[in-house]
């Protein structure tokens, strides 16, 4: 690794940082692309490309097109030269992982945590899972780029912090990030699970879409909104937060933030199941309700398909305001499939003006049970490649070649 780090010049390197920022996110793929993206002089994109690939950073390779013809020397972004440490906190399960930068999975591991204890207990838990986890793959700390943290309740994004009334009571302005990021020496993106669940989503199966909605029916109601290819958050945060936005009707049903009449009480997984309750039935979250359906249970489906118009009702109002061209509907309830999605294709078709659906569609979540946490991965992996930072990573990068 001496010799390799010797021909390397760092501030050289380092000056390459917006080309490994154009190669990274795919906008360019060529020297030539390189050359007319930056405006550099072939020379200068040459000399400055030639320190990406020696220490390891940029692969080129021939490759021939889709469209046929000689091969083209192709440039991508070595994605084995870092990791990324993601976790995905749940009410009581924890989830841990070591990924790539495309991200695929490496190593995971899941342990029960009490959110009840407060946030140190639970964050010096991930840091020793973490920590496992490298070891076990034989990848030392130095190799990790970023961290990424997938949370069950709302969270200020810029600040890093949960806010408001959740399930994580004692969390209120705790600095995760600095907590992680000291120990883990890595920057740490931290993130509500809503939003990474639609990241994750949107950049593995709609890369193409850049205006989607993705709605999670589960034991909560939430969505997530990517409006020009990108994750909007609004301006604290809490942008897509349908399942407490409030319906009229008579006797409207107590919701569990405290109001009458919201999304959630109507529609959530933990309503279905209170309704099935009264009615003799054993229901306790959107799982059990999912269970019933399947078995046919005629008052189950009935439910079902009622919160599907409960959640068509408010997506129609959100198509108005976003016109999204995908609607994605994921979350424990997706299970129930076409029972739940009629009634919100319904809806937004009737209440929608015909420009906003001509095209939509509207579809049933493809991730697995991962979206969440691959979602925490792929939000760090963007953080850490985007231009402010990438200069950080290679100078690291380069600096690690010659211990
Ligand atoms: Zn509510």
């Amino acid at each position: 690794m001496k010799d390799q780090s010797d021909r390397i010049d760092i501030g050289l390197a380092a000056s390459a940082a917006p080309l490994l920022s154009l190669i990274a996110s795919g906008r360019a793929q060529s020297r030539a692309e390189l050359i007319e993206r930056t405006g550099l002089s072939r020379t200068t994109v040459t000399q400055r490309l030639n320190a990406l690939i020696a220490a390891g950073l940029v692969d080129e390779a021939a490759r021939t097109l889709p469209s046929g013809g000689r091969p083209t020397r192709m440039l991508e972004l070595n994605t084995g030269f870092g990791v990324v440490l993601a976790a995905d906190v749940g009410e009581s399960i924890l989830r841990t992982t070591v990924t790539t930068l495309e991200p695929s999975i490496l190593a995971e591991s899941t342990c029960a945590i009490d959110l009840r204890g407060g946030p140190p207990p639970v964050l010096q838990t991930i840091v020793d899972q973490f920590q496992a986890l490298l070891q076990q793959i034989g990848r030392p700390a130095e190799d990790v780029l970023g961290v990424g943290l997938c949370l069950p309740a709302p969270v200020d994004f810029g600040a890093g912090r949960v806010f408001g009334p959740s399930i994580m009571t004692g969390w209120d302005d705790f600095d995760i990030r600095s907590w992680l990021g000291s120990r883990l020496g890595a920057p740490v993106v931290v993130e509500n699970d809503v939003n990474l669940m639609t990241l994750s989503e949107s950049r593995r199966f709609w890369p193409e879409v850049e205006q989607l909605l993705y709605i999670k029916a589960g034991t909560g109601i939430g969505s997530g909104i990517i409006a020009d290819g990108r994750l909007y958050r609004g301006a604290q945060g809490a942008a897509g937060d349908i399942g407490h936005i409030q319906l009229n009707s008579d006797n409207p049903p107590l919701c569990r933030c405290g109001k009458l009449g919201c999304v959630e009480a109507r529609a959530a997984g933990w309503a279905l199941a209170r309704d099935l309750r009264e009615k003799g039935y054993d229901a306790h979250n959107a799982r059990d309700i999912v269970a019933l359906v399947q078995k046919s249970l005629p008052e189950a489906i009935h439910s079902v398909r009622e919160a599907g118009r409960v959640l068509g009702e408010v997506t129609a109002d959100v198509v108005s305001v976003l016109n999204p061209s995908v609607i994605v509907i994921g979350g424990t309830l997706a299970g129930a499939d076409e029972y739940l999605l009629a009634g919100v294709r319904q809806l937004v078709s009737e209440r929608s003006l015909p420009l906003a659906t001509r095209e939509l569609r509207i579809v049933r979540a493809k991730s697995d049970g991962s979206a969440g946490i691959l979602g925490a991965a792929q939000l760090a992996i963007d953080t850490v490649l985007r231009p402010e930072a990438i200069e950080q990573v290679i100078v690291r990068y380069v600096r690690s070649l010659a211990q």
